[in-house]
């Protein structure tokens, strides 16, 4: 089966008590029992609803594994990975990554003893010295946020990928439709599905999905032990979102392209990063391992003022000042203040997020709606 053919059928049938096409919203905390253990498969819903059953099975499909996991939201599917590990062991990850990762990583795990160690992926020699013999979990987040570097996933599962080392790539910013880390040789494929999967910014949700046996049994071990999971709503809507995710993702990555081919060119836009453009450092990667190049943009004003900035984010119309992404809506943000205020500046400005990096979640509008409104607002300044 295609993807686009996934989106609509994979783990998906209409109901077997009424015919219904969509899948039912299983409202219910618990399923009555014939006989003390005898029952239809379902018993408490901490450990399984139908609603997430169907989703799960749909994602794991999407993302070409066998087993899908949903959670509460994008971190609590992190956390559990996190918790595969034991005290003493030691993380490897990303230096470029979701703030919200970081803290969790750094203020949350570090307190129970597990060391991480952030570098730059591309550059081999700094990850091999990174590596050790307590080296359990390698973090990949490609492409990242908000700088936009692409990760090659493959050179890496080649070299590390064995039975001591679990790789997991945060997923979540190319989507299962642009990229599927279980092909390139990753044990993981972890998704805010509050992002492209979801797409319409009404749901927080996490996701892993894996083909390795053993993981999945521990991760849906530890999501019914600590019980992040998502209710049967929006799970109902999760399903729903991702029937138009190929579509969706395919109209953000022509909007994407466009528009950081305009930035390049803006006379006060100093850089534009954007693995789309032949000048990004990791185009090439990323035409090998991505369907295309995403929807995220980010660029630098060639004043890199925060007053400067503030002046383009406070005057878009279309493009919404807000947190997220992935979502059918543009939005614009300011990731030195909202989703890596938790960075502190020194680690931000080592990778080059400034004061007036301006982060781009290009929706799925008409692109000279947009170009306008992004036209204007830089007149401003
Ligand atoms: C949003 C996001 C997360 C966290 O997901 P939540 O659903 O907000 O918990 C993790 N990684 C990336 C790349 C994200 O964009």
């Amino acid at each position: 089966m295609k993807f686009a053919t996934k989106v609509i059928h994979a783990g998906i049938e209409p109901d077997p008590s009424t015919g219904a096409i969509m899948t039912p919203i299983y409202q219910t905390s618990t399923y009555v029992q014939d006989a003390p253990g005898k029952h239809k498969g379902y018993e408490y819903a901490r450990t399984q609803n139908p609603t997430r059953t169907v989703l799960e099975n749909n994602v794991a499909a999407l993302e070409n594994g066998k087993y899908g996991i949903a959670f509460s939201s994008g971190l609590a599917a992190m956390d559990t990975i996190l918790k595969l590990l034991r005290t003493g062991d030691e993380v490897i990850s990303t230096n470029d990554l979701y703030g919200g990762s970081y803290r969790l990583a750094t203020t949350v795990y570090e307190r129970f003893g597990i060391k991480v160690h952030y570098v730059d992926m591309n550059d081999s020699a700094q990850l091999k010295a990174a590596i050790n013999e307590r080296t359990r979990l390698i973090w990949i987040e490609t492409p990242t946020n908000p700088m936009m570097n692409i990760i090659d996933i493959k050179k890496i599962t080649k070299k590390y990928n064995n039975d001591d080392i679990i790789i997991c790539v945060d997923n979540t910013f190319a989507s299962p439709y642009l990229q599927n880390p279980l092909d390139l040789g990753a044990d993981i494929a972890m998704h805010s599905a509050t992002k492209y999967i979801n797409g319409h910014s009404d749901v927080i949700m996490g996701l892993a999905v894996t083909n390795n046996e053993f993981i999945a049994q521990h991760l849906k071990y530890l999501q019914n032990a600590a019980g992040a999971v998502p209710g049967p709503q929006d799970c109902f809507l999760a399903l729903r979102g991702i029937k138009t995710l190929h579509l969706r993702v395919e109209r953000s990555c022509q909007n994407a392209q466009k528009m950081a081919n305009w930035l390049n060119k803006h006379k006060k836009v100093s850089k534009v990063y954007y693995p789309g453009l032949k000048s990004h450092s990791g185009h090439s990667i990323a035409k090998r391992q991505m369907k295309d190049f995403g929807g995220m943009v980010s660029f630098d004003l060639v004043n890199n003022k925060y007053s400067v900035a503030k002046k383009v984010l406070s005057n878009t119309h279309l493009f919404a000042l807000a947190e997220s992404l992935g979502g059918v809506e543009s939005l614009i943000g300011h990731p030195a203040s909202m989703t890596h205020a938790s960075i502190p500046k020194k680690e931000r400005m080592k990778v080059g997020l400034t004061d007036s990096l301006i982060r781009l979640s290009v929706g799925v509008e008409d692109y000279d709606d947009l170009r306008e409104d992004l036209a204007a607002a830089l007149a401003k300044i």
